[in-house]
């Protein structure tokens, strides 16, 4: 049994003293929170939204070790990224699995110039890998990638990298955590420090559904709020100079004819020096993605016309349907959390990750990416470990099966009534939703426990008051609330739909 909101809040609040507090729980907060659980410590996690409301429900969907990063010769980020990706598709298989892509060649020297860059990738992969990489003709490249563009194509190059779906895989993360007794909590938001004699002790923290606040005790406290974190950096030291950098990344969603594959695509090279990715992605194609410096750290942040127009002129290139803006069914947009460089373009900062310990004992842990979340965390509990002044307990993460109680595909043939004909969700999935995946808002439920927003605004907006109802059931909410929850939705869907910008 998983243990509801409000268990795990009583324990909360009853427990005297925690090992380790978290501040944030997306991929680094809840991959911190499931290394110090394993160890044995007695850990606490709070996000102060949902579970992935940040950043990290809004990446491409890849495991990989980025093979743009080669390009720029960072060979140890890449080997460690590829490192993780082995491990996650051992220790997540039900939800992180490979997949093929195929950079399309156009011009003579790129089929021996990315062949022979992605054999670099494969053997950084070393004992790790998935399956080499290979030079494809023009008729291999057609028969993988029936949708490109043929003009002038020459082949391509073949490729392995892993896919995920980046909310389930905190969902599981979570679980994984509660499983090894840690307790997690979302609508659980930080909005101070407690400090003893000058050390961090603790947080205030305020649920944010009874508008209760409290303190909490920690003897180690880590900070894991993403592009967030120079807001609790300076609850520690108001003088704390910004560390943070915030680089906006689009994707859009469209219809899976565009492309008529399980085949991924790579563009590496688009006129401003990105790569691009076109991924099918629960049964779509998700195309990104941009690199857009933001100075303003919006909680709902929103896509722009130029990055629209951007991915889809350049898409446009590469396939053979006609391409434009009212084909996208969905667009959203997310914020990268990097460490600020003396550097004015954000997409040459390192996406390496930092750690950094505060004269107060305030541990920070950021940047990096999806990929690398297991190593982050084991790097911040090792960390941490020295504020606990026990013996060291090694992480063993490295092997540890994740929470496979989660996959939504799951019940989907189960007979349970699909709650749209064009979603592949069922009403048992927003039932569990609730009952074993704190889902606390219809948003919740559309955006991230499915992926229904992200797949398909307009329809997700439809089904709306239907998931309310299915909620209702669960949770007792009477007929002010669903609407008020479904007017909280449409206000939230309209930013995904490409038709109302
Ligand atoms: C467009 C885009 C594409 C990407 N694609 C990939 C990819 O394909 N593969 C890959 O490996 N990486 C990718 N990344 C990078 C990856 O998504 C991020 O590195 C990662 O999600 C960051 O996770 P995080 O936990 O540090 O931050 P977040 O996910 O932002 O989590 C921080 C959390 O802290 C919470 N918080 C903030 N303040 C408080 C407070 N006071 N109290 C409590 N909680 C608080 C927030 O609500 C938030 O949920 C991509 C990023 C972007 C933007």
């Amino acid at each position: 049994m998983i243990p509801s909101r409000d268990e795990l809040l009583k324990k909360a609040v009853s427990t005297k003293r925690w090992d380790i507090i978290i501040i944030g729980g997306g991929a680094t907060g809840l991959g911190v929170a499931v290394d110090a659980a394993t160890r044995g410590y007695t850990t606490l996690l709070v996000e102060a939204r949902d579970f992935g409301k940040g950043t990290s429900s809004k990446s491409t969907k890849l495991i990989h070790g980025g093979v743009r990063y080669l390009r720029q010769g960072n060979i140890k980020m890449v080997m460690k990224a590829l490192r993780e990706r082995g491990r996650l598709l051992n220790n997540a298989p039900h939800i992180v699995h490979p997949l093929r892509f195929v950079v399309p060649c156009y011009r003579w020297w790129h089929k021996p110039w990315y062949g022979i860059g992605l054999k670099l990738y494969d053997a950084l992969a070393r004992n790790l890998g998935i399956a080499p990489s290979k030079i494809l003709n023009r008729e291999e490249t057609l028969s993988y990638v029936p949708g490109i563009n043929p003009v002038g194509l020459r082949g391509g190059v073949e490729y392995w990298d892993g896919q995920f779906d980046d909310a389930r895989l905190l969902v599981s993360l979570a679980q994984t955590a509660v499983l090894n007794q840690a307790i997690v909590l979302n609508y659980v938001e930080v909005v101070d420090l407690v400090k003893t004699k000058g050390l961090v002790t603790g947080v205030r923290v305020r649920d944010v559904e009874s508008g209760t606040t409290f303190e909490l005790e920690a003897q180690s406290v880590i900070n894991a709020t993403g592009i967030e974190t120079d807001f609790v950096r300076r609850m520690d030291n108001v003088a704390a100079a910004p560390m943070m950098q915030a680089a906006q990344g689009i994707h859009v969603v469209v219809d899976s004819s565009f492309l008529s594959t399980d085949t991924a695509i790579m563009i590496p090279d688009t006129d401003d020096g990105r790569v691009l990715f076109g991924v099918p992605w629960h049964g779509k194609l998700l195309v990104g993605t941009t690199d857009t410096p933001r100075e303003e750290i919006s909680k709902e942040p929103e896509p722009l016309e130029v990055e629209i127009d951007y991915l889809i002129s350049h898409i446009a290139r590469y396939l053979s349907k006609p391409f434009t803006r009212k084909d996208v069914l969905s667009v959203f947009a997310g914020l990268r959390p990097l460490v600020r460089a003396n550097k004015a373009e954000t997409k040459s900062i390192s996406r390496d990750h930092t750690l950094e310990v505060s004269a107060s004992g305030l541990v920070t842990i950021t940047g990096g990416k999806w990929t690398t979340y297991r190593q982050m965390a084991e790097d911040a509990i090792n960390r941490a470990e020295r504020a606990l002044g026990r013996p060291r307990r090694p992480s063993i993460t490295r092997t540890l099966a994740l929470s496979d109680r989660t996959s939504s595909d799951a019940t989907s043939g189960s007979g349970s009534k699909q709650i749209h004909p064009d979603l592949p969700y069922t009403e048992d999935d927003v039932r569990r939703a609730v009952t074993d995946e704190w889902a606390r808002s219809v948003e919740d439920v559309l955006a991230r426990r499915t992926r229904s927003l992200f797949l398909n605004a307009a329809v997700a907006m439809e089904v709306a008051p239907k998931v309310a109802n299915l909620m209702a059931n669960e949770l007792g909410w009477d007929e002010n609330r669903q609407q008020s929850e479904v007017k909280g939705f449409l206000q939230v869907a309209k930013i995904y739909s490409v038709h109302h910008i």
